[in-house]
């Protein structure tokens, strides 16, 4: 990376609260135009360390006021989450780095160096299938760079890993000059071990290049999202770049964080997936996920308690914690179940439209929170009351249909990834044959697809006789016809 690319800072604090994006740091406004990409709206994005802090996508011209935080030049500012992960307190020197990324960022390939901390103690093989499960397990989502050491425990044994090589899904030929990754479900590691080590590596499949994934649509397939970037860029878009701006700029530009979004459309076509993603990108954990029919209670009043007590927790926090509080992802599931349209329900009680009122005054006090962000779903946009869907509520519309036949390419890709992996897999099958005949299936029902031809595949090595005779797992191998069976089910 070029010098003119890095650029020594001193860390200043600053409140979690002004970004829900725990990634997003402010440079002081000059360091901020060295940073950005000249007449550009790109991504741009600053390392700290090995920490990602700046990813922005910027809509706008760079005239912030950043006076509030006080940043001068050669400053940074990082809230307390980010401080964690990078490993620094107020004060301290950093080196930043402009970075833009390329297209997909994931590593796909990582070859690294083994070496025992203390070296040659005793023979020790090491199984490269289930050190890499421990890795992704440590290291997800982290960025790793060429030359980085890190150390890990293998077996009681402590290692250190030096990172020798990376290569990105993006640039499958370009396999030099790529210095830093982001550890992914996909991402194949290449265990080495100089002899001298006393290491052995077993377990190695074989040519890490033929394991790159094709994919170069935006990266949702290693997040298990098949057939939906578009739609996902549309959430992203309209949840997130608001709450990235600092609350200043919002103001002047007079609008308003998306408080609320629905996601309609036919069942199992991965709403709850994609909710559940969104939720987990905008504050790094699982996101609160209710249902409609679990809130609906029997008793009269219970409904408007529970609805009430969804937003407890981020009403608790704004109490005491102010602009320091989070923002808390709520999502909802079967959003109809407690919120058909007022006057629809046949009892006449008059109960339900209360239900709908309590949510209704609940997401409006969501205003003065703005630290809310409900996503409902439901397969029933009709039945909802037309007030949850009117600006300042679930203001955000976003359809998920069913997929075409690429998006249900992916889906059978990410619901067949493990067996493929793990050579299960006949080499028979075709996917792409699959995907154009299963037209109007769901996301669900081809998971359903894919189940139900494996155990087609698993019923073959039972023996029916004697059920306690093992399976020979050598044999298993689900092949195109155990499919083609299942799709006449
Ligand atoms: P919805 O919320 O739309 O009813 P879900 O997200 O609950 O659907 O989907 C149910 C299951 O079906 C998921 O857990 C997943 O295994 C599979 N699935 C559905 N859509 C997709 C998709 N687009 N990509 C990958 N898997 C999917």
């Amino acid at each position: 990376m070029a010098d003119s690319s890095v650029m020594k800072m001193t860390v200043k604090t600053m409140p979690a609260s002004d970004l829900a994006f725990t990634n997003l740091a402010y440079c002081s406004p000059s360091d901020l135009h060295s940073f950005a990409v000249p007449g550009s709206t790109d991504l741009f994005l600053a390392i700290v360390g090995e920490v990602f802090v700046l990813s922005f996508s910027y809509p706008f011209s760079l005239t912030y006021d950043f006076d509030r935080f006080n940043i001068s030049d050669g400053s940074i500012a990082l809230n307390s989450i980010q401080r964690r992960h990078a490993r620094v307190s107020a004060g301290d020197n950093v080196y930043v780095t402009r970075f833009i990324p390329p297209e997909n960022f994931d590593l796909t390939v990582l070859t690294v160096d083994l070496e025992f901390v203390r070296k040659g103690t005793k023979n020790e093989q090491i199984d490269a299938t289930l050190l890499s499960t421990q890795l992704k397990k440590k290291f997800i989502n982290q960025v790793l760079t060429v030359s980085q050491k890190v150390t890990f425990e293998y077996h009681g044994t402590n290692y250190i890993l030096t990172v020798n090589r990376a290569v990105i899904e993006a640039d499958e030929n370009q396999t030099n000059g790529i210095e830093r990754g982001m550890i992914g479900n996909d991402t194949y590691f290449v265990f080495e071990a100089s002899n001298a080590s006393g290491i052995k590596i077993v377990n190695q499949r074989e040519s890490a290049t033929s394991k790159i994934f094709k994919e170069k649509e935006f990266n949702l397939l290693s997040l298990g999202i098949g057939g939906l970037g578009a739609e996902f860029i549309a959430i992203f878009r309209r949840a997130f770049t608001s709450r990235l701006l600092p609350r200043d700029v919002v103001n002047r530009l007079g609008t308003k964080h998306v408080k609320g979004m629905l996601l309609f459309g036919p069942p199992g076509t991965g709403k709850t997936l994609m909710a559940r993603q969104i939720g987990k990108m905008l504050n790094g954990k699982e996101p609160k996920i209710v249902n409609g029919p679990e809130v609906l209670s029997k008793y009269v009043g219970e409904t408007e308690k529970n609805v009430r007590d969804l937003f407890a927790d981020a009403e608790n926090d704004q109490r005491t914690l102010g602009d320091a509080s989070e923002l808390h992802v709520i999502i909802f599931d079967e959003i109809d179940a407690i919120c058909k349209s007022r006057g629809s329900t046949r009892d006449g009680t008059g109960v339900h439209d209360g239900i709908v009122n309590q949510l209704l005054t609940k997401i409006d006090g969501v205003e003065a929170l703005n630290n809310v962000l409900l996503i409902g779903m439901t397969n029933r946009k009709d039945m909802l009351d037309e007030a949850l869907l009117r600006p300042g509520r679930l203001e955000v519309h976003i359809e998920i249909s069913l997929p075409d036949e690429v998006g249900r390419l992916q889906i059978l890709q990410i619901h067949t990834k493990k067996m493929k992996d793990n050579s299960f897999l006949s080499p028979d099958v075709n996917l792409q044959e699959l995907a154009a005949r299963t037209k109007n299936y769901s996301g669900a029902e081809l998971e359903g697809v894919v189940k139900s031809g494996t155990s087609y595949a698993l019923n073959r090595q039972l023996s029916l006789e004697d059920l306690t005779k093992a399976v020979d797992e050598e044999n298993i191998k689900i092949t195109m016809d155990d499919f083609l069976q299942a799709l006449l089910e």
